[in-house]
């Protein structure tokens, strides 16, 4: 007997026919004694369709109401699922986050889990109840309600997979695995039977929106046995450890993030303190930078350019135009229409030559690269958004074959 942690994402249990679907899976774990406790996402486009009813009455809306909005599609699937599988004749309880002792910090929109208190958990579990968590969701100490961040029920499903120490975690989701590029966007892309939690948390920052990324962190963290896998084909899924087999591929793949913008800052003086000034105005209103790029000084002028998320985009320009008078209009410039296109792989930190066969791939198409950045298992380049997906399956068909 084990103890299992599902996760379903949104088209995994889209309609009635889906939610019995996914009812059946649950409930074969079950008959074979196991204990299973079932995350599940808002179904289909619910998420999506709620911010747009908020925008509607107003685009401002304060993060806290949004997420007292946003958690409703998570109570909605919950409570379906439970009654599908009432209906097959098993005992189950669906339970919202702040019920499945979810307790998070008080960034609302982003909140973080800060515990999972499981006394409720475990008291239905001895029931011999299916248990069905509401993912996405806790409540912080205030009492109000929080979301995890758009994807965030993966990491609802390994926070509980680790706070019960289960025997694995599960994420259903609507493709069977992780593949080397999203199958979706690249054709040619492979599935992989098992990638490391490192891959796995670089791929998912850049972009590869198959797992939330603070899944995999907290995965790594506390070593839960994670896998990818459909719930529509029950065929096996990629399994996500820390140590897999030793390979020949350099490149385990190529992920694109088209919600970065770049910011250049143009004709700065070129004296100590200018960057710390800078950067340290974009931190305290918590914007997160990415790639930074500073021209060399000539004639007293440098020019410096970085990116950051494009949600943060218009706050940075207004920040930084009030905080500097020499950054009159003519001097900082904001492009949101670029993409940012990640090669992964371990084994690439060992292996020279990654970067410049990435580069070959672009020339080839003739794509411009704006800014590089790299790190031992990863090199990203920003390109124009227009050429992101000609150029995510230049690069990918490059390294993979
Ligand atoms: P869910 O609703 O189940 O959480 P998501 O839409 O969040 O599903 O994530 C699954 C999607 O991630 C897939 O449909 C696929 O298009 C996309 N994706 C992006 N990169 C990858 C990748 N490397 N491997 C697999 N899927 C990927
Ligand atoms: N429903 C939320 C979203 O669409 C959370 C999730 O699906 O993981 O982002
Ligand atoms: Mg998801």
């Amino acid at each position: 007997m084990a103890l299992i942690v599902k996760k379903f994402g949104g088209t995994s249990v889209k309609n009635a026919e889906r939610l019995f679907n996914v009812a059946d899976i649950i409930t074969s774990d079950y008959k074979k004694g196991n204990d299973v406790v079932v995350v599940v996402s808002a179904q289909g486009d619910t998420t999506d369709d709620l911010i747009e009813k908020a925008m509607e009455i107003n685009p401002k809306a304060s993060k806290r109401e949004m997420d007292v909005l946003l958690s409703s599609g998570e109570q909605i699937s919950v409570s379906l699922l439970a009654m599908a599988i009432e209906k097959l004749g098993y005992p189950v309880v669906s339970l919202l986050g702040w019920q499945a002792g979810f307790i998070t910090d008080s960034n609302h929109s982003n909140a973080k889990i800060k515990r999972v208190e499981t006394d409720r958990l475990q008291n239905e579990l001895d029931k011999k109840n299916i248990v069905i968590v509401a993912g996405f969701q806790g409540i912080n100490r205030y009492d109000d309600i929080s979301t995890l961040g758009r994807g965030g029920s993966d990491t609802s499903a390994v926070a509980l997979a680790a706070a019960l120490r289960a025997d694995c975690c599960q994420i259903y989701t609507d493709v069977d695995g992780v593949y080397t590029a999203d199958p979706r966007k690249v054709k040619s892309a492979k599935k992989l039977d098992e990638i490391t939690y490192d891959e796995m948390l670089e791929l998912a920052t850049l972009g590869a929106q198959v797992l939330h990324n603070r899944s995999v962190e907290m995965a790594k963290k506390y070593n839960v046995d994670l896998e990818v896998l459909s719930s529509l084909t029950r065929a096996r899924g990629t399994k996500v450890k820390e140590v897999v087999k030793m390979e020949k591929m350099l490149v385990k793949g190529v992920a694109k993030d088209i919600n970065c913008a770049r910011i250049s800052l143009l004709r700065l003086p070129d004296t100590p303190g200018i960057a710390f000034k800078i950067f340290s105005k974009l931190a305290q209103k918590k914007i997160n930078v990415d790639i930074i790029l500073q021209s060399v000084g000539r004639d007293g002028d440098k020019d410096i350019a970085f990116t950051i998320p494009k949600s943060e985009a218009e706050l940075a320009v207004e920040t930084l135009k009030n905080a500097f008078d020499f950054l009159s209009d003519d001097r900082i410039i904001c492009d949101e229409e670029v993409a940012k296109i990640s090669v992964v792989g371990a084994g690439m930190e060992t292996h020279p030559g990654v970067a410049a066969k990435m580069f070959e791939a672009l020339f080839e198409q003739n794509i411009n690269i704006q800014m590089i950045s790299t790190s031992e298992i990863k090199i990203s380049v920003l390109i124009d958004a227009a050429d992101a997906d000609r150029a995510m399956v230049a690069v990918h068909d490059k390294f993979i074959k």
